[in-house]
């Protein structure tokens, strides 16, 4: 199962089409997209959690694999990814889990609470995003010529602890330019999908304040 987690304020075809290969190349039977609540090492977010989430639910439909898990958000205060990957090891004794993060954020990994533990509990799955590299050397450098692979077959033959590096199609999206497009009035048609786009623009979640009529 892949995990995938971030803000998505908002959800965006970067988001997507990320999650739609490695659901190929890796053959997972399921991919859940687990909105954060509170992130602990972020900004606060700008959409509230239930539009967030219903941004992230109306995104993902149609596509059998995905999922929406809202337990981060239904949480009280922050909530951290290796209690996260705890609960769903919990819950899943004997299925391989799989951690998908961006390389931006494997980058920021050692700031992470107990990051050490993570690969305990799950496999990392770094996507590469346009102008990101691996680290060769350092903590990072370290922790993947100690669990790097580049067989798929070893994510599924063990439940936990590897890395896998996969390049995705570069889409040069970010929610916070989806955002700050918004915020100056522009149209963010063919970043998202259809639906995303509606939400955001019949609720004004991204308008500028001091433009907001109402
Ligand atoms: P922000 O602009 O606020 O940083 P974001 O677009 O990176 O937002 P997040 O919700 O923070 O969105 O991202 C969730 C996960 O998706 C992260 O692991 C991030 O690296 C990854 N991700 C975001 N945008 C892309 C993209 N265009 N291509 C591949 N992965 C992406």
């Amino acid at each position: 199962m892949g995990i995938f987690g971030g803000t998505f304020d908002p959800i965006h075809y970067g988001h997507l089409r990320t999650a739609f290969e490695l659901v190929q190349a890796l053959q997972l039977p399921e991919m859940r997209f687990m909105p954060a609540g509170n992130p602990p090492h972020r900004d606060v977010t700008v959409a509230p959690n239930a539009q967030r989430l219903e941004m992230v639910r109306v995104a993902t439909e149609g596509q059998p694999e995905f999922t929406v898990d809202d337990r981060e958000m239904r949480k009280s205060g922050p909530s951290y990814t290796v209690e996260t990957l705890a609960e769903l090891r919990h819950e899943f004794p004997s299925r391989p889990l799989c951690l998908i993060v961006g390389m931006d954020a494997f980058l920021g990994l050692p700031g992470w609470h107990r990051w050490r533990d993570l690969l305990q509990l799950a496999h990392l799955v770094v996507a590469h995003r346009p102008g990101w590299r691996a680290p060769g050397t350092g903590a990072l450098g370290e922790l993947i010529a100690q669990h790097g692979t580049h067989r798929v077959a070893d994510l599924h033959d063990t439940v936990a602890g590897r890395i896998y590096i996969h390049a995705v199609t570069q889409l040069e999206i970010s929610s916070t330019e989806v955002r700050n497009l918004i915020g100056a009035g522009r149209d963010p048609r063919y970043l998202m999908p259809e639906g995303v786009r509606r939400i955001i623009h019949d609720s004004g979640c991204y308008a500028r304040k001091d433009l907001a009529k109402e």
